[in-house]
């Protein structure tokens, strides 16, 4: 709980610093992502907004993502056909996202280390590894049973 307000703080203090308003509804909108580690979408972090602040539009919601995001606080990623999703930055992961039932996995960064060198060394090509998903079929789709391995849905 401490760390979320740590984090919030962080964030407010960052908005500060760039002369912008911290309104009820950015307040409302920078909790949400630091009380999360999930990835949510606009609409999701609206409706959660709104269970506090139901007078605040998913317009709103989507200027203020905008601003963070323009301000490098809160990143966003596409998985698969679904509407882009965010979250807080600094945290450094890729994502693989189910063709079937349509769960996003965190993968650790590194795992695309060697393909990123690959792809430098013979395109020149520079891997942005968390933007766009990687897509496939999960263990559970394919009917695998791997308790082994530790996985974050979405
Ligand atoms: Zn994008
Ligand atoms: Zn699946
Ligand atoms: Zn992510």
């Amino acid at each position: 709980m401490t760390l979320n307000v740590a984090r919030r703080e962080e964030v407010l203090e960052t908005l500060r610093q760039h002369a912008k308003r911290i309104t009820a509804p950015k307040r409302a909108v920078v909790e949400v992502l630091v009380t999360t580690d999930d990835h949510l979408t606009a609409d999701e972090v609206t409706h959660l907004v709104q269970l506090v602040r139901p007078d605040v539009s998913p317009s709103t919601v989507y200027r203020i993502l905008e601003e963070l995001e323009d301000l490098a606080l809160v990143v966003h990623s596409h998985t698969g056909h679904a509407a882009a999703v965010y979250h807080l930055a600094g945290r450094s992961h890729g994502h693989v996202t189910c063709e079937v039932c349509h769960v996003t996995f965190e993968v650790p960064a590194d795992v695309f280390d060697l393909m990123a060198r690959e792809l430098d060394t013979t395109l020149g090509f520079e891997l942005d590894r968390h933007h766009v998903a990687l897509s496939g079929v999960c263990a559970q789709c394919r009917g695998l049973a791997l308790e082994s391995r530790s996985t974050t849905p979405n």
